[in-house]
């Protein structure tokens, strides 16, 4: 991949146009950066701190390549890009984080192989692609286990529970017998993640090790610092290190483990997004330079920026009817309020954010 220095007064080219693309805008025009958005949707919130915006299939290859020739770079917001999309922009402009990282991250079997494949500790995992090979693989990874569909889940969507073997049909069903990961539940103390950020020399930098609280799959509070060892926060970044340089990544990457106080491994790797993420929100308020703007220093070229957190924060989502609190939020010292700008309030929605400073502990 050709190397990318961009000046300021550049433009950025962002597929997806969801609040990640709306934050790395804001981050990018700090720096003196533009951004131009390219979303299959009209009136996504990214759309309203853009210098400019096109709507466009992803799968439209004159839109695509149109879009990508007037940016300096390409990157992705969200994580089910399809491949197809990455690679017209690729002729068009240098596209970072590479599509390799997004192929990996997209494909939840692709994921374990790889982790595992690092020495990284991964729960007990086998692919399903049929009943009789679910059957199987419960006769491997002891119950109770996760079916997982291999692709395009998020946020607990996509997967089922299953407590004994005469679960498997309905299990299977369940998922619309869509190829499948069996994986085996692991007991865990806390859902912990590490944002690192790598550079297109190669220079690795990493957040603190946060702690994350979810509420039916979706993420609900992120506490920075995560309150565990330090010998387990290292091992948690050096993971994280271990992840970046393995897929030659450029850009921001965030790594989801769960924590076991007092077993052997103390960290077992959940799955890895290949961009800005929720647990990452925090840095915006609690860090001199965020995830997003650091992610932005990287595609363009950039020295990253200082990783290191000022205060100790708690960052909460807004989900649904929670934004209507808006007001009283406003009124709260020491508390930094996130807006989207959505509309249309859906429960579980994504509506924004909050994050509360503490003294540094
Ligand atoms: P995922 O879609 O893989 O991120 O899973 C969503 C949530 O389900 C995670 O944040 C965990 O709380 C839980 N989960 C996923 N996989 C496992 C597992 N193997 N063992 C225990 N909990 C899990």
């Amino acid at each position: 991949m050709p190397e990318v220095k961009l000046p300021p007064g550049s433009t950025i080219g962002i597929l997806g146009g969801g609040q990640l693309g709306r934050m790395l805008a804001v981050a990018a025009s700090r720096l003196g950066l533009k951004v131009h958005i390219y979303s299959d949707e009209a009136n996504v919130p990214a759309f309203d701190v853009a210098a400019e915006s096109t709507v466009g299939g992803y799968d439209d290859e004159a839109a695509l390549a149109g879009f990508a020739r007037k940016v300096g770079v390409v990157t992705c917001e969200f994580e089910n890009v399809p491949a197809k999309a990455l690679e017209i922009a690729g002729r068009e402009a240098p596209v970072f984080p590479p599509p390799r990282s997004f192929a990996i991250a997209q494909d939840r079997l692709a994921e374990k192989d790889f982790v595992s494949g690092l020495g990284i500790p991964v729960a007990p995992y086998a692919a399903v692609d049929s009943l009789d090979g679910l059957r199987e693989a419960l006769s491997r990874v002891k119950t109770p286990a996760l079916l997982k569909t291999r692709r395009f889940g998020y946020d607990g969507k996509g997967q089922v529970l299953i407590h004994n073997g005469g679960e498997a049909e309905a299990a299977w069903h369940a998922l619309g017998g869509m190829p499948a990961l069996l994986e085996g539940v692991v007991r865990f103390d806390r859902e912990v993640s590490v944002i690192a950020v790598r550079g297109q020399d190669g220079e690795a930098r990493f957040y603190d090790v946060v702690e994350n609280v979810h509420q039916g799959g979706i993420l609900a509070l992120s506490r920075a610092p995560a309150r565990i060892s330090q010998s387990i926060a290292f091992e948690a970044r050096r993971i994280a290190g271990a992840v970046v340089e393995a897929l030659d990544h450029v850009g921001v990457l965030c790594v989801e483990m769960f924590e076991r106080e007092g077993e052997t491994p103390n960290l077992i790797v959940n799955e890895f997004a290949p961009r800005v993420h929720n647990s990452g929100h925090w840095t915006i308020d609690a860090c001199l330079v965020s995830q997003f703007e650091n992610h932005v220093r990287a595609i363009s070229g950039w020295p990253l920026g200082a990783t290191g957190r000022h205060s100790d924060a708690v960052m909460t989502n807004l989900l649904g009817a929670d934004v209507e609190e808006w007001r009283t939020l406003a009124a709260e010292p020491g508390t930094a309020v996130h807006l989207y700008g959505k509309t249309d309030t859906r429960t579980g929605r994504k509506m924004g954010h909050v994050t509360r400073l503490f003294p540094k502990g």
